[in-house]
């Protein structure tokens, strides 16, 4: 684990000298208000399987770009220091091809992330959503992405202590800063919201298309768990086409782009 200087928060009053948060900084309700617009639905970059995501903009000389992820799972009250555990946690993996967590927000009622935007997006958009005056993504940087993720990938599986398995990679969390640097995203969340349901065998998490066999069937993820998305991330960055897309040869169903390419 990497050393940060000891920052202590002030968790419901108290200083709790477990935890350590670097560079991570505690927001307030009020501040992300103001950054948004009142989370204005202007403001909406997306929605995913945890939550509403925000662009905003942070008060200050130079008027930083951000992403506020909204959770839609808020957990009880007491379930507010497991989470802040968890951001302890996701705060440590600090790698180039990492999306990096600038801070965070509770209130009895909401849970919130705080990352850099990133002006490029994700890979999904760029690959499909592409307006007419934007480029297409050419061969060098999709090759670029792929190393990009990879290396992501390779840190929080061997260098990141305790090892941290994504559970939902795709490319739809892969996102590009400006210079088109691939940005893992989203890690964490999953086991995240699992220690919210208070379960001991967890729910599969992921994506159809995107999901190992062998990890749907037993529910345990491992490493190779990532590396499978990884595999179909790789195909969706060479075909374009989505991980599952609607059987138009049959009218009805959906076929796996994994099976496709078999
Ligand atoms: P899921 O959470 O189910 O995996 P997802 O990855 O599509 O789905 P989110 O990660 O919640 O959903 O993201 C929602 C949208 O917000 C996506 O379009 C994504 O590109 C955008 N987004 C997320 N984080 C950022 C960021 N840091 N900068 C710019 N856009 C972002």
């Amino acid at each position: 684990m990497r050393h940060r200087p000891d920052i202590y928060i002030d968790v419901a009053g108290q200083h709790d000298h477990n935890l350590e948060f670097g560079q991570i900084k505690r927001f307030s309700w009020r501040e992300l208000q103001t950054a948004t617009n009142n989370f204005s639905e202007q403001n909406v970059l997306g929605k995913g399987g945890f939550g509403k995501v925000y662009k905003g903009v942070l008060p200050g000389p130079d008027s930083k770009k951000v992403a506020i992820k909204r959770l839609f799972e808020v957990g009880s009250p007491e379930g507010e220091m497991a989470f802040l555990r968890e951001v302890e946690l996701i705060s440590i993996a600090v790698h180039k091809n990492i999306l990096r967590l600038i801070g965070f927000c509770t209130t009895p009622t909401e849970r919130l992330l705080i990352y850099p935007f990133m002006e490029n997006l994700s890979v999904t958009s760029r690959l499909r959503d592409i307006g007419l005056n934007e480029p297409i993504l050419d061969w060098t940087t999709r090759m670029m992405i792929a190393l990009g993720a990879a290396r992501g990938l390779e840190y929080l599986h061997e260098h990141c202590n305790p090892k941290i398995i994504h559970r939902d990679v795709k490319a739809a969390n892969v996102l590009l800063d400006g210079n088109f640097e691939a940005v893992i995203g989203d890690f964490g969340l999953a086991k995240m919201m699992d220690m919210g349901r208070n379960t001991v065998t967890t729910g599969v998490r992921g994506t159809m298309g995107h999901i190992a066999p062998e990890y749907f069937k037993t529910g345990r993820p491992s490493v190779k768990t990532d590396i499978f998305g990884y595999g179909v991330m790789l195909l969706e960055i060479v075909t374009g086409e989505r991980a599952i897309f609607p059987d138009f040869l049959e009218g009805a169903g959906e076929v796996m782009l994994i099976d496709q390419v078999r």
